[in-house]
């Protein structure tokens, strides 16, 4: 049977988001239920909403960072218990049989995976809709359970900021005698702090205002490097092995891979643009230098990240609010006003 959930769906680009009854689908054989606990709000919740990528589809239900408890199992469901605790990410599906789902790289799927809200479903091609709901309905290979003792209100945005971030420095290796600049200070950027720091690397934030000095080095920056002062910057030339570039804008590469040594690497895991001003190749060539990209992470990583984050107490900093909050979420969003991430309390929230 269809469930019937109340949500907060946005209706067209330029409304604010307002109280939406809609059905879910019937749960499918290898489906899990759940009662939506704790919803992050990601910055891509607000673009979608306001269709600033060109691709949104409406009425659409934001939220990719969702924490809840198992309601009831499909009968091919192997993995998961009605009152387990369990988190759902960005990915709510994917073809399952090319070599990057076979390989775990779900997000890398050659079909594209299937985003966890305004996604044509693929096998009967309703759109999905995200967290910012009561109820929600996956297949259990797109549920990951929460561990044991986590915070969970904390842990919500580790399905997309915290993945996004672990995944790449796992990717490459990051680890003790490793330096490595955050660049940024936002839900993505002290994440990376915090879990560079956790896998051992020496860990210095690069970020525009001397503002956010006390703060990065309260999340576990070794050093901050104001990244406007242009003799900061120099006094760092050459010195690092990796760059994690959590900006979401374009922004000038060419000063941040002057402080990478040789064979160092720029990972970008928030631009989705057009990288302008562009890279100077000499930059690259002198000192055969890396221009990287990350996305998200596969299942079995997303997995992986909570079990990281449950043994080195790691959480993202949060500031609950309840579901008719949200507009003034959002602003608050654009204006940098948040440490760092917006979590919704779905129980305490009535959305209708
Ligand atoms: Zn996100
Ligand atoms: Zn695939």
């Amino acid at each position: 049977m269809p469930v019937t959930t109340q949500a907060y769906a946005a209706f067209s680009p330029d409304q604010p988001l307002s109280s939406w009854t809609f059905e879910r689908r019937a749960p499918r054989a290898d489906d899990v239920s759940i009662d939506i606990l704790y919803c992050g709000v990601c910055h891509s919740d607000l673009h979608f909403a306001r269709d600033d990528w060109g691709f949104s589809s409406y009425p659409v239900v934001p939220g990719h960072e969702i924490v809840g408890r198992v309601t009831s199992v499909g009968s091919d469901v192997s993995h998961y218990q009605v009152g387990d605790v369990v988190g759902v990410g960005c990915m709510v599906d994917s073809c399952r049989h090319c070599s990057a789902c076979h390989d775990g790289l779900e997000q890398y799927c050659q079909e594209g995976f299937t985003m966890t809200y305004g996604s044509p479903d693929r096998h009967d091609q309703s759109l999905t809709q995200g967290g910012y709901s009561r109820h929600v309905v996956v297949s259990e290979r797109f549920v990951v359970r929460m561990p044991e003792g986590i915070d969970l209100q904390g842990a919500a945005p580790i399905l997309c900021a915290g993945i996004t971030t672990y995944s790449p420095l796992r990717h490459h290796g990051v680890g003790p005698g490793h330096k490595v600049g955050v660049i940024g200070m936002g839900g993505l950027g002290h994440m990376g702090v915090k879990l560079a720091r956790a896998l051992g690397a020496e860990v210095t934030l690069f970020t525009r205002s001397e503002g956010k000095r006390e703060e990065a080095l309260a999340q576990g920056a070794d050093h901050v490097v104001i990244s406007t002062d242009e003799a900061q910057m120099e006094a760092v030339a050459g010195r690092f092995d990796f760059m994690l570039d959590t900006i979401p804008v374009q922004h000038d590469l060419n000063p941040y891979l002057n402080a990478l040594g040789h064979d160092g690497t720029h990972i970008l895991v928030g631009l989705l643009e057009p990288i302008d001003p562009p890279i100077n190749a000499a930059n690259l060539l002198m000192k055969r230098r890396v221009v990287a990209g990350s996305l998200i992470g596969g299942m079995a990583e997303t997995q992986e990240v909570l079990e990281f984050c449950a043994k080195h107490d790691i959480a993202c900093d949060v500031e609950m609010i309840k579901i008719d909050q949200i507009n003034e979420a959002f602003e608050r969003m654009e204006k940098g006003d948040v440490k760092y991430r917006f979590v919704i309390d779905m129980q305490a929230s009535s959305p209708a």
